[in-house]
């Protein structure tokens, strides 16, 4: 590339100067004489100096320097060009593989094709949410909460509201502790139970020591209204990414509901990359949120729930 250049520039420089009395050759020809007779051609041009004005041969180191800036211009262009290129492809790439949504050409449907880091979403065989039915009655160990008042912070990030919590609440199951990193939610609930979903759902996220997920699900359903979820919203963010910390402090407690019954399956994250392994729990109870309490996160976020999956004959416990 870069010796095509070259001979290009050459051809280019060296027919608009002195070796344009040779019309009779074609560019290529005035690179390569330009290349291998630069010396002799020097004495004939000499020669014919005094009879052929105005016209001054070029040197050799002359033609050189032109070249040279030339190829310097070219360059500089061409990685300005790339440069341009390189940022409008990073920028598509980026809509294309980062963002998703919950409609259309980014909706769930397309997840596991945008960006193949996401690919579970689409061949993942225990995915999440589903309909829960068919579920196995048997005595469920009860999962031990141990909520505290904690600080909290409430973010918009552009997919549902989320409270990140400080550290401290826990919930431990089969032996396992397991740390609460946020709550958030989606409307409607993305879980149904016999084919029933609520007006939404809150999902508390914990994450073990090694790394495992287990998600507490608390359906909610219309009703009376609900102090913490209207702390949530009295804290709510202006601006989206840009988190809300209150000096107050939240009592996770309030979420859960007052019968502790549950269902479990192993299922999936329900946003990309959809990964598996994540432990489900969902109380069977519902809480309640007010219809205006509802209406307020669904100006936000009028439908941010992915359509259940196929459980593909998943073990599903429930207590007794
Ligand atoms: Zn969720």
């Amino acid at each position: 590339m870069r010796i095509g250049i070259a001979v290009f520039s050459c051809a280019l420089l060296l027919s608009q100067g002195a070796l344009a009395r040779e019309p009779q050759k074609s560019s290529a020809d005035f690179a390569t004489d330009a290349i291998t007779k630069g010396d002799s051609r020097k004495g004939a041009q000499a020669d014919k100096a005094q009879d052929a004005k105005p016209a001054r041969a070029l040197t050799n180191d002359e033609i050189a320097a032109m070249i040279k800036t030339r190829l310097a211009e070219i360059r500089k262009n061409r990685a300005a060009r790339l440069a341009d290129e390189r940022t409008k492809a990073a920028a598509e790439l980026s809509e294309r593989t980062e963002h998703w949504s919950y409609d259309g050409e980014s909706g769930p449907e397309k997840w596991g094709k945008r960006n193949p880091a996401w690919a579970t979403c689409a061949s993942g065989k225990r995915q999440s949410p589903i309909d829960i039915r068919d579920g196995i009655k048997v005595d469920l160990e009860p999962v031990m909460f141990d909520y505290l008042p904690s600080r909290f912070n409430v973010l918009d990030n552009g997919h549902t509201v989320q409270v990140n919590v400080g550290s401290g609440n826990s919930i431990t199951l089969t032996g396992r502790k397991y740390e609460l990193e946020h709550f958030h939610f989606h409307r409607p609930s993305e879980e149904k139970i016999n084919g029933r979903g609520t007006e939404m759902v809150a999902h508390l996220v914990h994450k073990d020591g090694d790394g495992r997920i287990a998600v507490v699900a608390v359906l909610i359903d219309s009703g009376a209204a609900h102090g913490l979820i209207q702390t949530v919203w009295n804290n709510l963010p202006l601006e989206k990414n840009e988190p809300l910390a209150p000096i107050s402090t939240i009592d996770i407690n309030q979420l859960l509901p007052q019968r502790r019954d549950y269902y479990t399956y192993m299922g999936s994250l329900t946003t990309p990359p959809c990964s598996e392994g994540v432990l489900w729990i969902v109380m069977k109870e519902t809480i309640q949120a007010s219809p205006q309490q509802i209406a307020i996160f669904g100006k936000l976020y009028p439908m941010n729930a992915r359509p259940v999956q196929d459980a593909s004959g998943r073990l599903i416990k429930e207590s007794n």
